[in-house]
């Protein structure tokens, strides 16, 4: 009789195991879309990103790379009689390093800076002013340790105690000058 194909449906029960000739071609597609290959590869971004978070963030001096350090912008203005030129150095900055730029900025601001009616009495005073806030800031911080690079300015002279800085008296005794002879 024809009856019996289906009572062997065992061999073709078994063929449908038909999943597994498809099976196996998704099989190897399967397993590379678990790509552990490629993510057991450490991703270089993560191997940084883990260290960092565990360092407290506090900023280094941009210069000797030491700690600690304040994050402050140091001035410098350059007034001539039709152009200006402003300038800035941004940190962070560790004490002995901020200091040593910091000064330099402002005993040049204090000769150069005056030279045009905008900067004398708009641009130069507020960068005079805006390094003595940094002086402050920097001044708060500890003295920083070794550095690692093992090069770092020499703070050198105060403000003060650089002839430079005195030309700045100059604009000064100018402006009183006129004062006076005015009245
Ligand atoms: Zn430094």
């Amino acid at each position: 009789m024809s009856m019996p194909p289906q009572p062997q449906g065992n061999p073709y029960a078994s063929a449908p195991p038909q999943g597994n000739p498809y099976a196996t071609p998704h099989a190897p597609y399967g397993q590379p879309q678990q790509q552990p290959h490629y993510c057991q590869h450490p991703h270089p971004a993560a191997g940084y990103g883990q260290p960092m978070a565990g360092v407290p963030q506090v900023p280094a001096c941009r210069v000797c790379a030491s700690y600690p350090a304040a994050e402050v912008t140091i001035r410098g203005h350059v007034g001539m009689l039709i152009m200006m030129r402003f300038q800035k150095w941004p940190g962070p900055y560790c004490r002995t390093c901020g200091t040593a730029m910091r000064r330099e900025a402002t005993t040049n601001t204090l000769w150069q800076g005056w030279w045009s009616p905008f900067s004398m009495v708009i641009f130069n005073p507020y960068t005079i002013i805006s390094n003595l806030v940094v002086r402050g800031k920097l001044n708060k911080l500890p003295e920083p340790g070794p550095a690692p690079y093992g090069a770092r300015p020499d703070p050198g002279k105060s403000v003060l105690q650089r002839p430079a800085a005195y030309v700045a008296l100059l604009p000064i005794l100018w402006f009183l000058f006129l004062i006076v002879r005015g009245g």
